[in-house]
């Protein structure tokens, strides 16, 4: 198991996390996190519903706000700016701009239902990155290929199987050229028959250099695919190693009966 623990966050890191801490109310759903992913590797997070991944994720693209420690994500921090060695709070302006370099995938994939794929896809890189339209129309139309999705370019996004519509989403992310891209559970609303396709493209990001952190429950990916895998359960990470280690020999009792239960 490997030690995040001393020190500060790293923000060479693509995830850098230090005592992170994250209440709704008197619900602590986040309790002293420490965690981090190198630009490069692949981070699975796996762990029983409610223990607080999809709230560390969704703090990590600063859709909640962390209410304690350190996290810097794509190299800037969560929340705050540094400056003079001071902190201030970021603006919306700011969030918006940091937040653009960071990807995310949705279980219920989340895409823009009266547009069309392509017009999906060039949403964001002519609206935020001011990209032209030729040009983002052109960069789409090279991942949706990647994708195996290039004859949908005019579809709308009822008309395609949730497989597609996922892969749909990975492209969207992909277009804004993400440092790093969130997944999650990204194949938990899919039919059985549809989850090979979305994992295969994943695979293929993965093997090209993409980072990523995943939240999933599809341990043979985790096997396969990840550096690092988490365990977390109420709130904290109660394990972290290679797949291998950890999958295979769990060492706490809470892992050891998550992964009987799944496996
Ligand atoms: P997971 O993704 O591991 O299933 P979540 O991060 O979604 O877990 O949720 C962790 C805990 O936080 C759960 O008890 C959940 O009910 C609670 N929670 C999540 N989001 C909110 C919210 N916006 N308001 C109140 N409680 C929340
Ligand atoms: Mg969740």
């Amino acid at each position: 198991m490997r030690d995040s623990r001393s020190g500060q966050i790293n923000p060479q890191n693509a995830v850098s996390a230090r005592g992170v801490r994250k209440s709704f109310g008197h619900l602590e759903v986040l309790k002293d996190i420490n965690f981090d992913v190198p630009y490069g590797q692949v981070s699975c997070i796996l762990g029983p519903s409610g223990s607080g991944k999809s709230t560390f994720l969704r703090c990590m693209n600063h859709l909640e706000r962390i209410d304690g420690g350190h996290l810097s994500v794509g190299g800037s921090l969560v929340g705050y700016r540094e400056r003079n060695n001071k902190l201030y709070e970021l603006r919306p302006r700011e969030i918006a701009k940091i937040r653009a370099d960071i990807g995310m995938v949705f279980q219920s994939f989340n895409l823009f239902p009266h547009m069309t794929v392509v017009e999906n896809l060039i949403e964001a890189p002519v609206g935020v990155r001011k990209q032209s339209k030729r040009e983002a129309t052109d960069y789409a139309e090279s991942l949706l290929k990647k994708v195996g999705l290039e004859n949908k370019r005019n579809a709308y996004p009822r008309t395609l199987s949730g497989g597609q519509q996922q892969r749909v989403a990975i492209a969207r992310a992909l277009a804004m050229q993400p440092k790093l891209i969130l997944f999650d559970e990204p194949t938990s609303a899919l039919d059985p028959e549809l989850v090979g396709e979305v994992l295969n493209v994943m695979k293929e990001l993965a093997s090209e250099g993409m980072t990523m952190v995943v939240v999933t429950h599809e341990i043979g990916f985790a096997r396969e695919v990840a550096d690092m895998v988490t365990f977390m359960d109420g709130g904290v990470i109660v394990e972290q190693g290679p797949p291998d280690e950890l999958i295979a020999r769990p060492q706490t009792l809470r892992a050891k009966s998550f992964f009987s239960r799944i496996l």
